[in-house]
């Protein structure tokens, strides 16, 4: 028998390789192994086994690392779908659905080959070696056997680097290869254990507090432990007095015995959640809650009655909606995964779903320790939890009788994998699973993508409305408007000579929230700060003439070393304008670099406000007493009255005291430099809108802009989602955007700036002469253009933009150069 194995290398792979299976090895899909693969052992990953091998030349598999295979078949079609649509390599996208810790490093251990003057030794060759090449084999008689990495660290230098390749070539350095060693793996420890019987050890406690003796009441303490609980950890055991000794008599006398047994190491373990029963559902939430249980109930998957786009406003009940379809899948006998945009940012959303399936709830997401999500994948794939709830990447969690997928404010971009190879989205990725397992999809949002209602719109999602919002009022619930939504014209506020960051109505709406003792939050979108250039006259913000998106401001020499003057330059095309002196608008000459942070505001707040207590969240709050949760429970705690945030304050947050809610600046989000820029505003403001009036009080939004006419704010201002949606609808349609077009981003990184404006000039011309080889009619090239942050850890950065009905097609033929990376669908073109 053969198999193909997707293999662990470090070159980036998409295909498979063959290797013969050895009499007595019993493989099947799913069984990670151990395959030669040139001169090393690499781990593999069993795709497909048959009894034809594709290549006659396979060499044997070496050996299995895992008895039971780790994947289903499901999910290595899932990973090739991946690997497919993304175009990234298969090992890479097989391993999203392994352990963490799986992924081992191929490592090269060198040592002497001979000892110089020995016996069997060639003749003189140690006279022949230069300073560096002695150098490095002292070293290595010295150490022993070193890691090539470790060996370069211990003697930098270029020289050294080239020395120990001809020590190689030369035959005076030997090469081993192994695999670097697990980062994790399941954990054990010794346990005490109760083998006589109960009773008897409740007796004996008895006796021995009544008895009297020195060691009774100590004894007395461990065997209590003992019998209340049968098992305890050995550690423990030690703390309340299981001295040697003592162990030797309760083993000898047959009480208990000592065992090593695995530990689970859960992030949920020591939270207690109390069980909290479903409420009645509304009319509107009933009938959602039936149509996902009608499609619970057909074991097929067929897109348009297996996947479901719930669009609810901000607090519409559509949490209750997917509590009510877990109940329905459970008691069908159906697993489930409940993706949320960041699970740090969301502990409220996490809690409620553990208080409804208590005890039932896994967590599983990057932050948690290593030992943390390898123990709880084990646990998952042996069927503990009915619900696997976690960031992107809890999706391919080995979730056994997976019946339902849900995926909360499926509009977030946190779904799209960007930093990492394979960069998929979560959510295209559910619905080839789901597709797979014939499992029910249901996608949530109060703000939908606008390529998901477009989905909707046109058939292949059923579409199921909550379109009013609802409020606790005394056990049950009741509808509510929305909250009024104001917006502030900055460009007035100028003119009445206020130069301050908060508008005449947004200072008084505050100072009236502190002056009823309720709570304000204050946002603003950080990302981008000064990034682009506004008439402060008339609000105007320079577009490129060709891509119809804000030009970005570069400093001099910020885009390009060559361009010593500032340019706006367009990410898209790199089209490059001069800094105007005037606006093309109103001729007005106060033409400004936009930007402003989260401190900044701060400042402001105390200032304006001296008496109010304030609380900072953003992207850069870790761990300790500020983690993320920390201060939202601060806040809940109405220990602060003024929430500062950037968009994490937008996610989830229900804080009935929160009245107002100002938006510092719209402008920010709203020029970005990406197609997408007015969809994400009017999605955030939304968003953040929703944080307001959610308790009895009602609420208010303030959103201060330079732009008031623009139409995502004008939409935010009224509420109105379908408005937004014709618009973007009717922009992307001309221009061949999603979801009418298709992207593919490819970027080149390199630390010399010349050479990464070259290479990706090069790429740009190759890929021309492809579309004209291929003759693909319907495909554009754009750029090379600089990336809109030219420069990471030292890397400039290129981009070429590839839009089309299917960009990937001029791909397909080449593994593209080192430096490069792909990016198809981008969640932005920034
Ligand atoms: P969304 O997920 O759409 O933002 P939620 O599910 O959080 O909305 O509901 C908003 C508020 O209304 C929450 O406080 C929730 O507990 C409450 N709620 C929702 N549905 C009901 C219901 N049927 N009965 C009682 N309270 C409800
Ligand atoms: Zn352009």
């Amino acid at each position: 028998m053969y198999a193909e194995v997707a293999v662990n290398a470090t070159a980036p792979l998409r295909q498979t390789f063959t290797y013969r299976i050895p009499e007595g090895l019993d493989l099947s899909p799913g069984h990670a192994v151990y395959v030669p693969f040139g001169p090393r052992t690499l781990q593999g990953i069993v795709t497909e086994v048959g009894p034809v091998p594709a290549f006659a030349e396979a060499r044997d598999i070496e050996g299995v690392i895992d008895e039971r295979p780790l994947l289903t078949p499901e999910r290595i079609a899932l990973a090739r779908w991946i690997s497919d649509h993304y175009l990234a390599p298969l090992f890479d996208c097989l391993s999203l659905m392994l352990p963490a810790g799986f992924k081992r490093k191929p490592l090269t251990y060198l040592q002497p080959a001979f000892w110089l003057g020995e016996p069997g030794a060639p003749e003189g060759v140690g006279q022949r070696l230069s300073d560096a090449e002695q150098t490095i084999l002292a070293h290595l008689r010295e150490h022993g056997e070193t890691e090539v990495e470790a060996l370069k660290r211990a003697l930098p230098g270029r020289g050294s680097i080239r020395a120990i390749g001809s020590l190689i070539r030369s035959g005076h350095i030997a090469r081993t290869y192994r695999l670097a060693r697990p980062p994790v793996s399941s954990k054990s420890a010794p346990h005490l254990r109760l083998t006589a019987p109960e009773a008897a050890v409740r007796s004996r406690i008895a006796e021995l507090k009544q008895g009297g003796a020195a060691k009774g009441p100590k004894l007395a303490v461990l065997l209590e432990a003992l019998a209340d609980e049968s098992i305890i950890p050995l550690s423990r055991a030690r703390r309340i007095g299981a001295t040697p000794a003592v162990l030797r008599d309760l083993q000898a006398d047959g009480t208990a015995t000592v065992e090593i047994l695995p530990i689970i190491r859960d992030p949920l373990a020591g939270r207690v959640y109390p069980q909290r029963a479903a409420p009645a559902l509304t009319r509107d939430q009933q009938a959602a809650a039936e149509a996902i249980r009608a499609a619970l109930h057909s074991s097929l998957f067929t897109l348009h009655s297996s996947a479901f786009l719930l669009h609810g406003v901000t607090g519409s009940g559509k949490t209750e909606v997917y509590l009510a379809a877990l109940d329905h899948a459970v008691a069908l006998g159906r697993r489930a995964i409940v993706l949320v945009p960041e699970i740090a940012l969301t502990p409220q959303t996490v809690r409620r779903f553990a208080e409804r399936f208590p005890g039932q709830v896994a967590v599983l997401h990057s932050e948690m320790s290593l030992g943390e999500q390898f123990d709880v994948w084990h646990e998952v794939r042996d069927g503990r939890f009915q619900v696997v709830i976690g960031a992107r990447g809890a999706l391919f969690a080995p979730q056994p009788d997976l019946g339902i997928v849900i995926i909360d404010e499926e509009h977030e971009w946190t779904y799209k994998q960007q930093d990492a190879s394979p960069r998929y989205h979560a959510r295209a990725a559910a619905e080839e699973l789901c597709r797979l397992t014939d499992a029910v999809l249901v996608l949530g949002s109060a703000t939908p993508d606008v390529e998901t209602h477009f989905r909707a719109r046109s058939g292949a999602l059923q579409l199921l409305e909550l379109p009013e919002r609802l409020v606790p009022a005394g056990g049950s619930v009741r509808t509510a408007p929305l909250p009024d939504v104001e917006v502030v014209d900055l460009r007035e506020e100028l003119k009445a000579g206020n130069r301050g960051i908060f508008s005449r109505d947004l200072t008084s709406a505050i100072r009236s929230a502190l002056g009823a003792r309720e709570q304000v939050i204050l946002f603003l979108n950080r990302r981008g700060t000064a990034s682009f250039v506004q008439c402060r006259d008339c609000g105007h913000v320079p577009e490129c003439r060709s891509c119809a998106v804000a030009l970005t401001y570069h400093a001099p020499a910020g885009a390009d070393p060559g361009e010593p003057e500032a340019r706006l330059v367009c990410h898209y095309c790199n089209r490059r304008y001069a800094v105007p002196a005037a606006c093309a608008a109103c001729k007005g000459t106060r033409v400004r670099q936009v930007g402003l942070g989260t401190e900044r505001v701060e400042e402001e707040v105390h200032a304006v406000f001296p008496g109010a207590r304030t609380v900072r969240w953003d992207r850069d709050v870790t761990g300790g007493r500020d983690s993320h949760e920390s201060i939202l429970a601060r806040f809940l705690a109405h220990e602060a009255d003024i929430l500062i945030g950037t968009q994490m304050v937008a996610k989830g947050l229900d804080i009935p005291l929160v009245t107002l809610v100002g938006v510092v600046s719209a402008d920010i989000a709203l020029h970005l430099p990406d197609f997408r820029a007015g969809e994400r505003t009017f999605q955030l403001l939304e968003q953040v809108a929703g944080r307001a009036g959610r308790g009895e009080r009602g609420g208010r939004v303030i959103i201060q802009t330079y732009t008031p006419d623009h139409y995502a704010i004008e939409a935010a201002a009224r509420h109105n989602y379908h408005a937004l949606y014709e618009r973007e609808i009717d922009f992307r349609r001309r221009l061949g955007y999603p979801p009418f077009g298709r992207l593919v981003r490819l970027t080149f990184a390199h630390t010399n700036a010349g050479y990464a404006r070259d290479q990706a000039t090069l790429m740009a011309r190759r890929l021309r002469a492809e579309r004209g080889h291929l003759a693909l009619p319907n495909l554009d090239i754009l750029g090379p253009a600089p990336a809109f942050v030219p420069r990471i850890r030292g890397r400039w950065r290129w981009n070429v933009v590839l839009r089309g009905t299917d960009p990937t097609a001029a791909l397909h033929n080449e593994a593209l150069p080192r430096g490069w990376t792909i990016d198809v669908d981008p969640a932005s073109l920034l």
